[in-house]
């Protein structure tokens, strides 16, 4: 899939709207030939209005291809038994192939252990430790939707990775260490930086492929950026209404050869991948 760079931005709209017309042709033919409909059911505890939004965009992305979406609302106050429950019961039904567990959840609830129950089978956010440990030798199933959303960018873009210096800011199970996974198993070289690295310019400057998931505001600057680098800014940071990235746009798009903005880059390729993932999952089954 080649994409077209345009005026060095990398448009993470474009490749999801690409990918979702894909889809929504392969989910009416699943429908016509064998009556499968694929099915994502995505778990909401509590009234967090960050993730109460995430969970409206990725129904409404549910839609526009023709995957049933339901949401299991539950109580802020539901115990952890009763997590379980829903996530066993919905373990077992054959409508949905795909279950979303978002996060944060509640403090007094154990989000390792629920992640633990869902069936890896159905686990299409890539979070248990069966795919993750899968991943790590090199053999992605599920992978975390939005490090695969970075990968789906490079090859749209046409991208070479192999032999490739690349650097990730930030360390976190969900974006950077899987992101370190899925970079070394296309033959990258990758360092990994987070909060404790003591000179964080010293290895962006280097970096062929750069990958920011600190959310912290416009961290990286124009002069932590080589000239010509491919960079990723995953980070999404709110004030007074605004988002803002982690990358300072502006000025790194003068000197990246491509650059993601926010919004409207990383964001609209992970509910993409998740679209990939939740149909993948219902033709497993076929
Ligand atoms: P996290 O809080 O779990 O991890 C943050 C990471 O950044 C840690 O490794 C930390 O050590 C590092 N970090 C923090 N401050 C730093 C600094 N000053 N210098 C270097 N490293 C620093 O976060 P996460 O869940 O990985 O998410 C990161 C960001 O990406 C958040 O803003 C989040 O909202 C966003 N996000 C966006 C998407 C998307 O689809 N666009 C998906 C997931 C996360």
């Amino acid at each position: 899939m080649a994409g077209e760079a345009k005026q060095g931005i990398i448009d993470g709209r474009a490749i999801s709207k690409q990918i979702e017309a894909e889809l929504t042709e392969e989910i009416a033919s699943m429908k016509a030939d064998a009556g499968i409909v694929p099915g994502l059911a995505t778990i909401l505890v509590g009234q967090d209005p960050a993730s109460q939004l995430y969970v409206r965009l990725k129904h409404k992305a549910c839609d526009r291809v023709g995957i049933y979406a339901e949401d299991q609302k539950l109580d802020a106050s539901i115990t952890q038994e009763e997590l379980l429950d829903v996530i066993e019961n919905l373990n077992t039904r054959a409508d949905i192939h795909g279950i979303l567990l978002q996060l944060p959840l509640p403090q007094h609830l154990d989000a390792k252990e629920a992640m633990q129950a869902i069936d890896p089978a159905k686990d299409v956010d890539g979070f248990h430790p069966y795919n993750m440990g899968n991943l790590m030798i090199g053999d992605e199933g599920f992978v975390p939707c939005t490090p695969a959303g970075v990968i789906l960018a490079l090859e749209y873009y046409d991208v070479d990775i192999e032999g490739k210096d690349a650097v990730i800011v930030g360390h976190s199970n969900v974006v950077g260490k899987p992101m370190a996974a899925m970079l070394l198993n296309r033959n990258a070289t990758v360092a990994v930086c987070h909060v404790y690295t003591k000179d964080l310019k010293s290895y962006t400057i280097d970096a062929d492929i750069l990958v920011v998931a600190a959310g912290v505001k416009h961290l990286i600057k124009e002069d932590m950026v080589k000239k010509g680098a491919v960079v990723f800014d995953v980070g999404i940071t709110e004030e007074e209404g605004k988002i803002y990235g982690d990358v300072d746009f502006e000025n790194v798009a003068n000197k990246a050869s491509l650059v993601t903005p926010v919004p409207g880059g990383v964001g609209p390729m992970t509910i993409a991948t998740l679209l990939t993932h939740v149909t993948f999952a219902a033709k497993e089954i076929e």
